[in-house]
């Protein structure tokens, strides 16, 4: 096999994303994956390009709830015992950077991190005719009462204070935006600046049978190990 100038080991969303970002730069560049395109996550995530997402999640709040999580078999948070030796180190530099300093410095990179996707994004979607996958309905939080929706307000602050538009809403605006939901939800929260792709799966494969359109390859091997360059096996 021929080498190439660029590997990318993954055939999701992210790795298809890079191999035909290095491709239209002029490179080389071979995907590597275990089971082949969109094996993983891509196949099923919510396809939301969440750019209004601009908040850590190391942050105080979810520090203050992790316990709780940890306990309810339900909970979004599970670590099966065996395993919370290994994952002691990152936990505790999840700890660290839900530290205020640290979580008003991750908000900043976030907030640049945002811009600079989603500046990238709808030209990326026309260069490969993508743009009939791209859905700018924005997205709409619903909460179940007053309380609920105050304690999100701090988060909603911050985002507007980093000029990302917001708009809260009650009662028939609510409606009005999304038709049938439960009365239950109370309060609600719209950002339009959130887009999102139709279909996940849909949106992976396209990138793959655009990469392989222009010459990509796309192998079915498990990558095991890095090796550097001009690295020899030792002796035995
Ligand atoms: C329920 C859920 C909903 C989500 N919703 C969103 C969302 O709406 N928006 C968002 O931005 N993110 C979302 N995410 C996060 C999501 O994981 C990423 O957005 C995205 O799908 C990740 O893409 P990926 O290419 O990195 O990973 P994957 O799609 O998981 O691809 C990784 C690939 O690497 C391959 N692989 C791994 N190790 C090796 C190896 N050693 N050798 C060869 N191949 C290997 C796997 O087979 C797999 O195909 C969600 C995640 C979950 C679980």
């Amino acid at each position: 096999m021929k080498p190439a100038e660029v590997v990318v080991i993954g055939a999701g969303v992210v790795g298809l994303s890079i191999a035909l970002e290095a491709q239209g730069r002029g490179l080389s560049v071979r995907v590597i994956d275990r089971t082949g395109v969109c094996a993983g996550a891509s196949a099923g995530n919510a396809g939301a390009l969440a750019f209004t997402d601009i908040l850590p999640l190391a942050s105080p709040r979810i520090i203050r709830q992790a316990p709780k999580w940890l306990l309810d078999p339900l909970g979004p948070l599970s670590v099966p015992p065996r395993h919370a030796l290994k994952i002691a180190p990152w936990m505790l530099r999840f700890w660290r950077a839900s530290w205020p300093a640290r979580v008003r410095a991750s908000t900043i990179a976030q907030t640049g991190l945002m811009a600079l996707s989603k500046a990238a994004m709808e030209p990326f979607m026309i260069a490969h005719g993508l743009v009939p996958m791209l859905r700018k309905d924005g997205q709409l939080q619903v909460y179940e009462g007053k309380a609920e929706f105050e304690a999100a307000l701090p988060g909603w602050a911050i985002r507007e204070a980093a000029g990302i538009e917001v708009q809260h809403l009650t009662g028939d605006a609510i409606a009005e935006r999304q038709p049938g939901l439960a009365p239950h939800f109370t309060h609600a929260t719209f950002t339009p600046g959130w887009w999102s792709v139709s279909d996940p799966k849909d949106y992976t494969e396209a990138l793959a049978d655009r990469f392989r359109a222009l010459g990509g390859e796309i192998v079915i091997a498990d990558a095991t190990r890095l090796l550097p360059t001009g690295w020899k096996p030792r002796p035995e």
